[in-house]
């Protein structure tokens, strides 16, 4: 029905442009003009200008077109000759990874100890007497110069105790098996030279660095962690709400107007209606609830999909995780690991269970996301899904849109079945970029060339390819993932041509992945995907024309507007 009306106002809004001239249109509540609007609409590919009101586009078109909209209380925005698109959809990243990363100092790209010390400085400055100041990533053996006091190979605390003496601080190492803290913190813990044998002796396998004197030097290794890190405050509501206000703050700067969640659960839900009510939530958001929780996709079934009229908070998609990744040799692959004979990987989670909530999901509404990497994985889900749909004769399978995340590596055979099925590849060509380099060790040649991270394949069998980062996995800005989707490089650059370079999208493919294909994952794409008539106003404007500058440039274009609903949330300078 909805659908039937947007066409008719469609219809409605060509024929005024049509006999333009004659002052018959309702005056827009906003127009974007002096643009260049790529549209994801292959009827009308490229526009000049865009006219809002009640939140959705009354008009795209030319200059002149829209400037006929423009009434007395109308805002106008001059986009400079900026580049406009549809609002880009994330979709698959985890919102509230996205938010505590943000929380917390980020120390992976910090080139020596001082500035680690000076990171933590700033962060003192931010924060009230008290609060524990947390980061990760460090990694000294990746400094380029080591300070001058290193005891077994580690920095010691002096430095950055003396920047906060009234903050705790705890930095975990990049490895996850070590943490370094402050002289606060490790007074909080009373850990001393005079307590430090006896708490030594009570964390087997973990070890409380000292010096030559006895002191603690900061470091705490494996079990030793956690004689500080209990102290750390847990995740306290108050701090999800912290971290959810960052995502979208970040969501809104790089200029992210939808965003699928692979898997959270309830409290999430929760968080999310809350901040609606709110007005905080200022994006739109689909979330796949969490298959590490069964009585929860239990509940769910019961109950049904809440989809949600307003189009900000949709619940309407199942998670299961299948397999491992690539690079710890998890994923599941039908022949050996080329660098581990008689490896294969492995599933985890049993068949059954994807077959079991690929069926309940069918009952009950829900579409089901499984996580998939190797060409195994991705095979065993096809079938349990094939399955699912034939004992539901009267449901099309095309309808159910069922997706894999990530399909990193397929079996030649498995590609059709993708759009045989009409099942959703949602893939993260950031993945490739990040990946390639070493993935070809795992898998040998001929399956690299033949089917990883094959997304032209899939388009040309029919499938919906959507895009995103799966971040905090990988950083969620879009543009670098819009440039592997184009370039199949790396970040750097290489290698020259790129990667299986046949597989590489079209510009106008990658923009859709980002926009039209990631509304169509989340049955979206009659309300929004693209800038056209009767479809929300979600924008994003970029400095750069992404469209047509010479690939590397597209790694430093910057976000400069994002509008969700007609709204104007973010601005970039
Ligand atoms: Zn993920």
């Amino acid at each position: 029905m909805k659908y039937i009306r947007q066409r008719v106002l469609a219809a409605f809004a060509i024929l005024a442009l049509a006999i333009s001239g004659c002052s018959t249109h309702e005056t827009a509540d906003t127009i974007f003009i002096n643009g260049t609007v790529y549209t994801v609409d292959e009827a009308n590919p490229k526009a000049e200008a865009v006219a809002v009101k009640d939140g959705m586009i009354q008009a795209v078109g030319n200059q002149q077109d829209i400037l006929k909209f423009q009434g007395d209380d109308t805002k106008v925005v001059d986009l400079n000759r900026m580049t406009m698109t549809p609002g880009f959809i994330e979709s698959h990243a985890h919102m509230m990874g996205v938010g505590y990363n943000k929380l917390e100092i980020d120390l992976m790209y910090v080139k020596t100890y001082d500035e680690l010390v000076e990171k933590v400085a700033e962060a003192v400055e931010k924060a009230e007497p008290g609060d524990w100041i947390t980061g990760r990533g460090w990694h000294q053996d990746k400094w380029i110069e080591k300070p001058d006091n290193m005891v077994k190979g580690f920095q010691t605390h002096e430095k950055l105790s003396a920047v906060s003496p009234d903050n705790p601080v705890w930095l975990r190492h990049a490895s996850g098996h070590a943490a370094f803290g402050n002289a606060k913190a490790m007074e909080l813990a009373g850990v001393n030279n005079l307590s430090i044998e006896s708490l030594q002796g009570e964390v087997e396998g973990g070890e409380i660095i000292k010096d030559d004197l006895g002191n603690p030097t900061g470091i705490f290794t494996e079990r030793a962690e956690g004689i500080i890190g209990k102290l750390v405050p847990q995740e306290t509501e108050e701090r999800a709400e912290q971290a959810l206000e960052l995502a979208i703050q970040e969501c809104l700067r790089l200029g992210i107007t939808s965003f699928h969640d692979a898997g959270s659960g309830q409290a999430y839900v929760d968080r999310l209606l809350r901040f609606k009510e709110q007005g905080r939530l200022k994006i739109r958001t689909y979330t796949m609830l969490t298959g590490t929780q069964p009585e929860l996709l239990k509940e769910w079934a019961d109950k049904g999909p809440m989809i949600d009229p307003d189009h900000q908070v949709t619940v309407r998609a199942f998670k299961l995780h299948t397999d491992g990744a690539l690079g710890s040799r998890g994923a599941w692959l039908l022949e050996e690991y080329s660098d581990r004979p008689g490896h294969f990987g492995h599933e985890t989670v049993p068949m059954e269970r994807v077959g079991q909530v690929a069926l309940m999901a069918l009952e009950s509404g829900f579409q089901l996301c499984s996580h998939a990497i190797g060409d195994r994985a991705n095979q065993e889900v096809l079938d349990q899904y094939e399955m699912a749909f034939n004992k539901f004769p009267d449901l099309n399978p095309k309808d159910q849109r069922f997706r894999i995340e990530h399909a990193q590596h397929l079996s030649l055979d498995d590609i059709a079945r993708f759009g045989e099925m009409n099942v959703i590849a949602a893939m993260q060509a950031i993945h490739m970029s990040s990946d390639r380099p070493w993935a070809i060790d795992r898998l040998g040649e001929r399956r690299i060339v033949e089917g990883a991270y094959v997304w032209q394949k899939l388009m040309e069998a029919g499938a919906t390819v959507a895009n995103g980062t799966d971040a905090p996995v990988e950083p969620l800005d879009p543009l670098p993932s819009f440039y592997a989707s184009i370039a199949r490089k790396t970040l750097q650059g290489t290698p020259e041509g790129g990667y299986e370079a046949d597989q590489a999208m079209t510009r106008a493919q990658a923009l859709k992945s980002y926009t039209l294909d990631g509304a169509y994952a989340e049955f979206e794409e009659d309300f929004k995907g693209s800038i056209e008539v009767g479809k929300a106003a979600d924008f994003t404007v970029f400095d750069k024309d992404i469209m047509t500058i010479p690939e590397m440039e597209i790694l430093d274009t910057k976000t400069m507007m994002t509008v969700v609903g007609g709204e104007i949330v973010y601005e970039g300078n």
